[in-house]
């Protein structure tokens, strides 16, 4: 059944897998972005000649990932035409987030404004710069939703929601790094 609920007030995260414990106090929905397995998981055999002394070290990574972050929320909150959103942004624990996901969005419709939580890259398991896109690909996903949030939402309609959310964004990825 459809709830009664007009998602004025909600929240969005990307699951990996059917999530069986849906119920949300207030009557706000958590839409996740799931890890879909990328995350937390160790390397299968470090790559190859990558140079350890390369890497910058935590701090400056972490400085460096916020930054980038900032930059991606502005430039597709820009791309998507949600200007009038006042969105935040924080990173966030993976003990912090719902099982098996890298983010979500919470938002508040008669304010305008929303609050996304990106995986913090201590929790992240892959290279850095693969860590880096897919921070942005939270952000677009998260986004993504957002801009669906006037549309009717239903339990029955997440799945489907997610699957087209996670093809569109996919899709506005490439596109912008196919420009490079
Ligand atoms: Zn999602």
């Amino acid at each position: 059944m459809v709830s009664a609920t007009a998602q004025s007030v909600g929240s969005e995260a990307r699951t990996v897998a059917a999530e069986s414990s849906d119920s949300h106090p207030n009557a706000q929905t958590v839409r996740d972005r799931s890890d879909e397995g990328k995350v937390l998981v160790p390397p299968a055999g470090a790559a190859p000649g990558t140079a350890e002394a390369q890497r910058p070290s935590p701090a400056e990574s972490r400085e460096f990932a916020q930054k980038y972050v900032a930059e991606k929320l502005a430039l597709w909150q820009r791309n998507l035409k949600l200007s009038e959103w006042k969105i935040s942004w924080a990173m966030a624990h993976y003990s912090d987030l719902k099982p098996r996901t890298v983010g979500q969005i919470h938002w508040d419709m008669p304010r305008q404004s929303a609050a996304i939580l990106v995986l913090d890259p201590q929790d992240y398991r892959m290279p850095f710069n693969a860590m880096l896109d897919d921070m942005e690909l939270t952000i677009i996903h998260e986004l993504v939703h957002l801009k669906l949030t006037s549309l009717p939402h239903s339990e029955a309609s997440r799945g489907s929601e997610e699957q087209a959310v996670n093809g569109i964004s996919e899709a506005l990825f490439a596109l912008e790094h196919q420009k490079k």
